[in-house]
């Protein structure tokens, strides 16, 4: 059986003081229920803050400790202090505003950002302490952005997923927060990132993109030799429990107060924790609207509207619970009589058969936030209306409304609009209503949070798998072991080295005279060395190669595999070429090179290649993926290849490539040793053309078909270097 390391703010039980003693209470909410039926058929732990702060526990740590056993779960103990920082600072004061779109709010203090790191640390300890190599680990929310990469670092055995329950916000909102890099580096410990939806995932993905210039590959990150996979899980509800019929028995006082005051009135449910995001004033005022636009209806309808207390500690928070009290007291005091106010004002937390009841009682569900990450109330409601007899209004702003698209739709800031859709959702027809309520329905039943807890898992383990299967044996450059074993041994080697970003790096060493000079004695020393034949392969013309490590006393491939130079002799052509296709691909080039800021066209002998290393990433991806549509009916008429390589589209003859330049030497002699070393998909071709015994060396990230792998072009050097000094 799979063990699974569980970590959230929260645990799943929550200590409570009574006088001199502590007991322990099951925390309601989605996280807790959600994975119940998952935590029950793994061997599972959960990590979390049991609630209260650490001094308030003093000398009571060890029976908190054993009443949490029981339930599987392990105290993270936070000082009142760190969790001001932590908590109700960094987590509540700056993350929560800035991706719930609340820029404004959003308070930037490094003091917060220290409290916030400390407890990631508190964590990280916890869970390492517990951690077992092989056991799945399963990172929850906001409050632990930088746990993925922590726990990555201590625990390389350890498969890590982390899921986001809040929007992930837009590039544009994400690089005002200070911490920005530390936070994607946090996220990118993890071996695969959920979010709610497609959007919150592409935001993510663009932010790697720009903050980070990390290669993405359709839904994959690379981030430096690991790959990190981003996923949509749309996060459901317990569906059984909400679609059974409610349980009047256990309902308490507060529904026969309800059915009192409602008599033949319809009931409009609102049902959301205090926060800002969930648009609580924007729908009181729309309610009031409704109420002028529509005298006729004054009477006949009762708005119930269930505020739960939430992070009161919070300013903003008080701040609202005063705008909501007085509000609410304005529209009653307008638009109530003696005997009838129109809103029933909750200002309370209600346990699951109070708010069961109260979705089975109610005509209409209005959910519109402002902006939130997923709303659990709205798949809840729509699942509780068994009979069909009820109609949901939906904010477009609210995660759900992916799933739920046959509720009335409303932009929650257009007052009009959410007054016209609690007339039309009041007046539909009932055949109407039904068919609309029973498809939301069937979908939830489909995804519920049973099978959304087991997709994310099975998708996290089907990650592992693939990740070991592809990955390449990261090689210590200091101790690289078996290659320079096998190639003391060998009478004779051949090793094959791409140039850019194998031996040097683009982006680092890049017009470094230091650098080109280095490099040049490290190639001269290799090659000198009896029985060694080293070979430069590279996409670069002929003249450009030479510039960079001259030509006389070295064997060269330019032009990918175009030109061949061996020690001594001249350069010549692979094989006649005909070059003719480029008058017709060059304008399709250079047309996408003038929509492209910053791309241009480079005209090689027997290639065309548009770069874009300049150009504005996410223009660059689109336009690259136009072109490569573009050129294809030509490509295959005219025999050519098209081939996308780092940040550049090259347009070749066909079957002229490293691979093919590679076996010239490969098919000299019977080698005792074999190496070959590149970066990009362009060496790929050399691996693969090698037989199987030869050491192929991917440099950095990436999938690769290399038996080996090094991190940077600098840890490549200072192999070839050990092996340049080790056979004079
Ligand atoms: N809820 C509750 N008691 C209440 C009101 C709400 O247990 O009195 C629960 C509700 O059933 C839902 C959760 O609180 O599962 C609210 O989740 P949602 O995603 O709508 O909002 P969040 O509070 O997570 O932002």
């Amino acid at each position: 059986m799979k063990t699974f390391l569980i970590a959230s703010n929260r645990l799943p039980a929550k200590i409570k003081r009574s006088e001199e003693d502590v007991i322990l209470e099951p925390s309601v909410g989605g996280l807790a229920t959600g994975l119940r039926s998952f935590y029950q058929s793994y061997d599972c732990s959960w990590i979390g803050w049991p609630g209260l702060p650490s001094e308030e526990l003093d000398g009571l740590e060890d029976k908190v400790a054993g009443l949490l056993e029981q339930e599987s779960c392990v105290p993270v103990h936070l000082p009142s202090n760190l969790l001001n920082g932590y908590y109700y600072g960094y987590a509540n004061r700056t993350i929560w505003p800035l991706f719930h779109y609340f820029q404004h709010l959003a308070d930037f203090d490094s003091r917060l950002w220290e409290s916030y790191r400390e407890a990631n640390h508190r964590f990280a300890d916890t869970v390492a302490s517990l951690a077992a190599p092989g056991n799945f680990i399963w990172v929850h929310d906001y409050h632990l952005m930088l746990l993925p990469r922590l726990l990555k670092e201590r625990l390389p055995d350890c498969p890590i997923g982390y899921f986001l329950h809040i929007p992930f916000p837009s590039f544009e909102l994400f690089r005002l927060l200070p911490e920005r890099e530390e936070i994607l580096d946090g996220l990118l410990g993890s071996d695969l990132v959920g979010f709610h939806s497609y959007e919150y995932a592409r935001h993510f993905l663009s932010s790697a993109l720009r903050l980070k210039g990390c290669d993405i590959e359709l839904n994959k990150v690379l981030v430096g030799n690991r790959t990190v996979k981003v996923d949509v899980f749309p996060m459901s509800i317990d569906y059984d429990q909400f679609s059974s019929p409610p349980d009047l028995d256990r309902a308490g006082e507060i529904i026969k107060d309800a059915r009192q005051r409602l008599g033949d009135r319809k009931m409009i449910l609102s049902v959301d924790r205090l926060d800002y995001t969930k648009g609580i004033i924007q729908r009181l005022q729309a309610f009031e609207l409704f109420l002028e636009r529509n005298p006729a209806l004054r009477d006949k309808v009762l708005l119930v509207l269930l505020v739960v207390p939430s992070r009161i500690a919070v300013p903003q928070y008080a701040r609202l619970k005063k705008d909501i009290d007085e509000l609410v007291g304005k529209i009653n005091g307008r638009y109530g009589g003696v005997a009838y106010a129109p809103i029933a004002y909750l200002y309370r937390s209600l346990d699951f058969p109070d708010l069961h009841a109260l979705y089975g009682m109610a005509d209409v569900g209005l959910v519109t936030p402002v902006r939130d990450g997923m709303n659990l109330v709205a798949k809840e409601y729509v699942t509780a209306k068994s009979n069909g007899r009820g109609m949901l209004i939906l904010s477009e702003m609210a995660g759900a409304v992916m799933e739920l698209g046959e509720a009335i739709m409303v932009n929650p800031n257009n007052h009009g609009q959410v007054a016209d859709a609690i007339v039309q959702a009041l007046q539909m027809d009932e055949e109407e209503r039904e068919t609309r309520m029973r498809a939301m329905q069937d979908r939830i039943r489909r995804y519920d949070v049973t099978r959304w807890a087991e997709d994310f898992t099975e998708s996290l383990d089907n990650c592992w798998v693939e990740l070991r299967q592809e990955q390449a044996a990261e090689l210590d450059p200091e101790e690289p072991g078996k290659i320079l074993e096998e190639y003391l041994k060998a009478e004779n080697s051949l090793i094959l080295l791409d140039y850019d970003g194998t031996l040097i790096d683009p982006a680092e060493d890049a017009e470094s005279e230091a650098i080109d000079s280095r490099l040049r004695d490290l190639i001269i020393s290799l090659t000198n060395i009896e029985g060694n034949t080293v070979v430069v392969l590279s996409g670069r013309t002929k003249e450009d190669l030479e510039q960079s490590v001259g030509s006389e006393d070295l064997n060269l491939v330019a032009e990918h595999g175009v030109w061949l130079h061996d020690v001594g002799g001249k350069w010549r052509m692979i094989a006649p070429l005909d070059n003719r296709w480029k008058e017709d691909i060059h304008p399709i080039l250079r047309f996408y090179a003038d929509r492209t800021p910053g791309a241009y066209v480079q005209e090689k002998d027997y290639s065309l290649v548009l770069h874009y290393r300049k150009s504005e990433p996410d223009l660059a991806t689109i336009r690259s993926s136009e072109l490569l549509e573009a050129l294809l009916p030509s490509a295959s008429q005219m025999d050519l290849d098209v081939l996308e390589g780092e940040k550049l589209i090259e347009v070749r003859n066909r079957d002229v490539h490293k691979g093919r330049a590679a076996l010239h030497w490969l098919e000299k002699k019977r080698w005792g040793f074999i190496m070959v070393a590149g970066d990009d998909t362009t060496d790929e071709d050399t691996f693969r053309a090698m037989p199987d015994r030869t050491f192929s060396v991917k440099v950095g990230g990436g999938h690769t078909s290399a038996r080996y792998r090094v991190k940077s072009a600098n840890e490549l050097r200072s192999l070839l270097w050990r092996m340049a000094n080790k056979k004079v």
